[in-house]
């Protein structure tokens, strides 16, 4: 590889190759501390050109390549494996041309959420996929991994917000798709194709997104239920009178009590409920008429509409992932199934952990309105992976799917074929041949 570096080094600059263990180290390990692998170099283009040279190379030298954005990722996607070389893109960090007619901006890929939403709130407008990770993802990983979060179920997740990318295939091809047309049928769309890739197929440099209004009336409800089905009864009710609804998240009496502890935070009611839900209308006037029925189905209920408030609410829902992680490594497991179909799923999941692992920490949480279930298992042993494989085969007994939104990785290779059927796989590897032949970008990840 020092050859290589040397190579590298003329393209992007000297202080772009890292080689340093101490530099390196931060790209090296994931937030989770479930996946690590000891990198050959960590290299950050400042440009597009940039880009296309650093893989030219790399395909020369026949290095595989790991595209790399804030490092938030949740399945090993983004983590080399040793010898791997890591490409980061967050240097390609500039927001460009904000386009008020089309409401859409073009951005570098290693742009941090974040600082777009900032950007494009001064301006009236805002991003519609938000999520805990904001802080470190950037929109290439959010791209990449066709990131969610807690208002897919008013905007869908990030394959609808972008209109089109300019990404860099392993041998240098170009796939420039900025114009922001959205009715463009000429021809396949290799946007789709790539958004939801994982790394796999073509290294995403910038990005069109589609921008939506920026509603300034904002109410927050946490609303504690006796049990999922009261939060079922719930959901139904604020999708058909509540044209504002754009979150119905949930979380359950363990988690927020591990939460409180660990951050010092008050129980939010005075008596325990086994389910909690957040509830978020926001809409260009005060929409808390539309949360009637929370007041009615809950037991005991808390509203804001200022931004500490609000925040404040979402905490004891957005601390769930980090307040596990330091408990330990856990088994995390991103899911989805028919919404109707969480209550039962979870009771399955709960008899699978107490009969395979008794003992371990369960938590369960996530976004009730499209049926996305964060199964985390706290305690066994990472390589003891029984648990993993029972929840994913209930899953798939239950008609959902083995990835919700944080993508298939490294973590779930094994199991694509509990959501995919053979002749989509044959297809998937048919397109990656296409697209990397030598299979430099991503190997192994989601096709194993
Ligand atoms: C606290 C917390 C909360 C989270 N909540 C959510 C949530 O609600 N919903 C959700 O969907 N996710 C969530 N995530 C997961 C994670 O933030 C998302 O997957 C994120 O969008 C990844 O962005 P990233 O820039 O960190 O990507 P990385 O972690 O760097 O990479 C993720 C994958 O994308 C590939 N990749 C990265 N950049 C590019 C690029 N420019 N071109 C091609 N491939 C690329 C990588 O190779 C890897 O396979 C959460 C994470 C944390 C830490």
């Amino acid at each position: 590889v020092s050859g290589l570096a040397e190579r590298l080094s003329r393209v992007v600059g000297r202080a772009h190759v890292l080689e340093d263990e101490q530099l390196t180290a931060a790209f090296e390990r994931d937030f989770t501390g479930r996946f690590a692998g000891r990198a050959s170099a960590v290299v950050r283009p400042g440009s597009v050109a940039e880009v296309r040279e650093v893989l030219r190379l790399c395909a020369e030298a026949g290095v595989a390549v790991v595209p790399q954005g804030g490092h938030s990722g949740l399945v090993g996607g983004g983590t080399p494996r040793d010898g791997e070389l890591v490409l980061s893109l967050r240097r390609l960090d500039r927001i460009e041309e904000l386009d008020e007619d089309a409401a859409q901006v073009t951005v570098g890929a290693g742009v941090i959420l974040e600082n777009l939403q900032a950007h494009v709130r001064e301006r009236g407008f805002d991003f519609a996929v938000d999520h805990a990770g904001r802080g470190s993802a950037t929109l290439g990983g959010m791209a990449a991994t066709n990131a969610g979060g807690p208002y897919a179920v008013r905007y869908g997740s990030m394959r609808a917000q972008v209109a089109g990318v300019e990404a860099v295939l392993a041998d240098g091809r170009v796939v420039s798709r900025l114009s922001g047309l959205l009715k463009d049928n000429a021809g396949f769309d290799l946007t789709g194709l790539l958004v939801g890739s994982e790394g796999t197929l073509a290294v995403i440099a910038r990005l069109r997104l589609r921008l939506v209004p920026l509603l300034p009336a904002r109410v927050t409800a946490l609303a504690a239920v006796p049990d999922l089905e009261r939060g079922l009864e719930l959901l139904r009710r604020l999708r058909a009178e509540a044209p504002s609804l754009q979150a119905v998240d949930y979380f359950h009496a363990h988690g927020l009590r591990r939460v409180c502890e660990r951050h010092g935070l008050p129980l939010p009611f005075r008596a325990d409920a086994d389910v909690y839900l957040v509830v978020e209308c926001a809409a260009r006037r005060d929409p808390s008429d539309e949360l009637a029925a929370v007041a009615e189905l809950a037991t005991e209920t808390a509203v804001a509409d200022d931004e500490r408030g609000r925040a404040a609410l979402w905490a004891y829902r957005e601390l769930q992932n980090e307040t596990l992680t330091a408990l330990g490594v856990p088994h995390k497991l991103d899911v989805s199934v028919p919404v109707a179909r969480v209550p039962v799923f979870e009771r399955d999941v709960e008899a699978a952990v107490a009969r395979l692992t008794p003992g371990a920490e369960l938590f369960l949480y996530g976004h009730l309105g499209d049926g996305n279930v964060h199964v985390n298992v706290v305690g066994p042993p990472l390589d003891d992976q029984r648990i993993d494989e029972a929840v994913l085969r209930l899953v798939a007994g239950h008609g959902g799917s083995i990835s919700a939104e944080h993508g298939v990785g490294l973590a779930k290779t094994e199991w694509l074929s509990l959501s995919r059927t053979p002749d989509e796989i044959a297809i998937m590897r048919d397109l990656k041949r296409a697209l990397d032949p030598q299979n430099l970008l991503n190997p192994r990840r989601v096709l194993g």
